[in-house]
């Protein structure tokens, strides 16, 4: 394959070649990685600064009617729009719940968008390794805004704010007047939150539900890379398109604010931090498991067991091995 004329093609905005590109950045062959990494390597710095935009929310929410919605809205206003998912069900299932273009049809249909599946990869890693590389893929490709959803469960959602520039939660309006039991965690890493479905019999539900997570965000410590106001609670309507353009312009604002005041490179380049050292785990795990090595971790932790050596002396070696 050649990785420059490739390059090329996804520069200029071809996207077979971004497929393929994504395909290739997701196959856990050898040659293949060795590929990917040059292509990755070949196309840094080029394309735009794309927004990225990462959305969680559990199942029901309304994630893929608000992408369809708010994705429709960005590219009438004259923008390209990617989507991208991180599903942890893929891992388990080999089936992703995300990203299903016939979700998103009429968005799966305009030329101005890309749409682009879950990967089923065997573990979460892999699965935000690869759509981190994809994120850079679009970028790359001229995307205005890249879109990556996941879905409220485990260490996901982590991962997506760790590639992304702003992190939404989606909502549905509350039946009584509790919170839905959103960890603190999630919370502190919003910088909004959408309370969706504010249409019909749910709207006064989810005018109350958006008032007490501004109340409960308004009792988070505030972060330096906020301006005033900021983690705030919206309601929107993804069914009829209400609050959508003033989320957009909420969102914009905080992406200004951020790029005036050095916070949002500084972000970049902590992420850029978080995942080399990442990857270095992730290929340190990896070769822990390759052939033999399980075998092997296995004699010594029973050698270990059995006392015949120390914990320490059986580590070191094992570490040995995989110089
Ligand atoms: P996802 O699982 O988070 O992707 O959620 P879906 O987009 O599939 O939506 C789940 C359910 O909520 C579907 O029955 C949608 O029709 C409904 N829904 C989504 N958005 C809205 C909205 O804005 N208002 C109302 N009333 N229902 C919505």
């Amino acid at each position: 394959m050649d990785i420059d004329s490739l390059a090329e093609k996804i520069a200029s905005g071809d996207r077979r070649s971004l497929s393929r590109a994504i395909t290739l950045v997701e196959s856990g062959r050898a040659d293949h990685r060795a590929q990917a990494v040059a292509l990755l390597e070949a196309l840094a710095g080029r394309g735009r600064q794309a927004l990225r935009i990462g959305l969680s929310g559990t199942p029901g929410v309304g994630k893929s009617t608000f992408i369809e919605a708010f994705g429709m809205m960005l590219v009438g206003s004259g923008l390209r729009v990617a989507v991208l998912a991180v599903d942890p069900s893929s891992a388990r299932s080999g089936g992703s719940i995300l990203g299903d273009k016939t979700r998103m049809e009429q968005l799966s249909r305009a030329p101005e968008a890309y749409i682009r599946p879950s990967p089923a990869q065997s573990q979460l890693g892999g699965v935000a390794r690869r759509s981190r590389e994809a994120v850079a893929l679009c970028e790359a490709a001229g995307f205005d805004v890249v879109l990556v959803e996941t879905v409220g469960v485990g260490q996901s959602e982590t991962m997506v704010a760790e590639m992304t520039d702003l992190f939404l939660l989606l909502l549905a309006p509350a039946g009584g007047d509790e919170l839905q039991g959103v960890k603190r965690g999630i919370m502190e890493m919003a910088d909004m939150i959408l309370v969706n479905k504010a249409d019909g019999d749910l709207k006064a539900a989810a005018t109350r539900t958006c008032a007490d997570y501004s109340g409960a965000l308004r009792l988070l410590r505030k972060r330096a890379q906020d301006p005033e106001g900021f983690p705030k609670a919206m309601t929107v309507s993804a069914y009829e398109g209400d609050g959508l353009e003033a989320a957009w312009g909420e969102m914009q604002a905080l992406a200004d604010w951020r790029r005036e005041a050095g916070h949002f490179d500084a972000r970049r380049a902590e992420q850029a931090r978080y995942w080399f050292r990442e990857d270095v785990r992730q290929g340190l795990l990896a070769r822990l498991s390759g052939p033999g090595v399980a075998e092997e971790m296995a004699r010594l932790a029973d050698a270990v067991a059995a006392g015949e050596v120390t914990a320490t002396a059986a580590a070191e070696e094992m570490l040995t091995r995989l110089r």
